[in-house]
């Protein structure tokens, strides 16, 4: 039994990887400041007595020093918004969340000797001009426009972690995680998954930015989650940057296409303006996750979308009742 610090406990991902590491019996500490992650996410897990829960931002100071802390062993780092919707109306706490309070979790690993990984982004490739992206390409990335706040400050998280896998021998990994979904995505996340499903489910007109030309690979949640699970397990992910993601590529007008074709709606697509620098075309190359891990996704999207498409499904049957 390892005792885990979380950040972005409440959150998407982070509650999907705090119930798992909680039910392989670990102690998980739960950090969220409740700005995107939802209570409901980890209610369930209150009671439980390996579960502890603090509500602070982990780019603030102060909590850093509880002495509870110095029994960490793992930490991740998952803190962050992550929908353009969200980081875009804030973009400050998105830059301060992603630098200092890397710094801070790095600082934390320093002093207690904990493993830490750093969730960063397939957005630190920006609108990749090389096509499909391994972790050695440098990226085409704007600093100027409303996506810096995050693919700037992600990188700059990374590079925190380099300097103190460096300077300090902090033994931390970076996973560049692209496009990810299940259910748990906040109904009005506003990421292009959760629209359409949500779009389709409801009766709406699935929402088209753009041509619908631009492409995005979609890895399902277990997947990524199994992903990093991995790269803190593994000795080989030390100081290294992974890509995390499913390699099999979709135009967004095919997703459309899938949703309707899974719900059986034959909802309407309609096209809307494409946002300023949304990138045209996204896909991981994961050779170094399968060299290095032994990791690969296994859940195409068909199967991703109708697990999704079913809790979502009972769900709405239960609010029935
Ligand atoms: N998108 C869309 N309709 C929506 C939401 C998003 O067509 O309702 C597009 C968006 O313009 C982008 C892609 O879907 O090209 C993925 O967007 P998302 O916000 O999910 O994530 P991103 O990969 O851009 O961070």
């Amino acid at each position: 039994m390892k005792t885990i610090l979380i950040t972005g406990a409440a959150g998407f991902l982070g509650s999907h990887l705090t119930k798992d590491l909680i039910s392989e019996g670990h102690r998980v500490i739960g950090v969220d400041n409740l700005s995107t992650g939802k209570m409901s996410n980890i209610e369930g897990l209150l009671k439980n007595d390996n579960f502890v829960f603090i509500q602070e931002n982990a780019s603030s100071e102060e909590w850093l020093l509880l002495n509870s802390l110095s029994d960490v062993r793992e930490i991740y780092h998952l803190a962050s918004p992550a929908s353009p919707k969200y980081y875009q109306s804030a973009p400050l706490e998105t830059i301060a969340i992603n630098t200092i309070g890397t710094m801070h979790m790095l600082e934390l690993a320093r002093r207690t000797g904990a493993k830490m990984l750093f969730t960063s982004t397939s957005e630190a490739y920006g609108d990749p001009d090389v096509h499909p992206q391994p972790e050695h390409y440098r990226g085409n990335v704007n600093t100027w426009g409303p996506r810096a706040c995050y693919d700037e400050a992600k990188r700059l998280g990374e590079v925190f972690c380099y300097e103190y896998f460096h300077k300090f021998q902090v033994d931390v990994r970076v996973a560049r995680i692209f496009n990810t979904y299940s259910a748990g995505l906040r109904s009005d996340d506003g990421r292009v998954i959760s629209n359409f499903v949500e779009q389709a489910l409801t009766g709406k007109d699935l929402t088209v930015y753009g041509n619908g030309m631009q492409t995005r690979s979609f890895c399902y949640a277990d997947d990524t989650i199994r992903g990093l699970k991995l790269m803190m397990e593994k000795e080989s992910a030390s100081g290294e940057i992974i890509n995390i993601g499913n390699p099999t590529e979709y135009t967004i007008l095919e997703l459309a296409e899938r949703v309707n074709q899974i719900t059986g709606g034959n909802c309407r697509i309609t096209f809307h303006p494409l946002p300023v620098d949304d990138p045209k075309q996204r896909r991981p190359i994961i050779d170094k996750a399968k060299n290095l891990l032994g990791w690969e996704p296994v859940i195409n999207l068909d199967e991703g979308l109708r697990r999704m498409i079913q809790v979502y499904r009972s769900a709405n049957r239960e609010e029935d009742r």
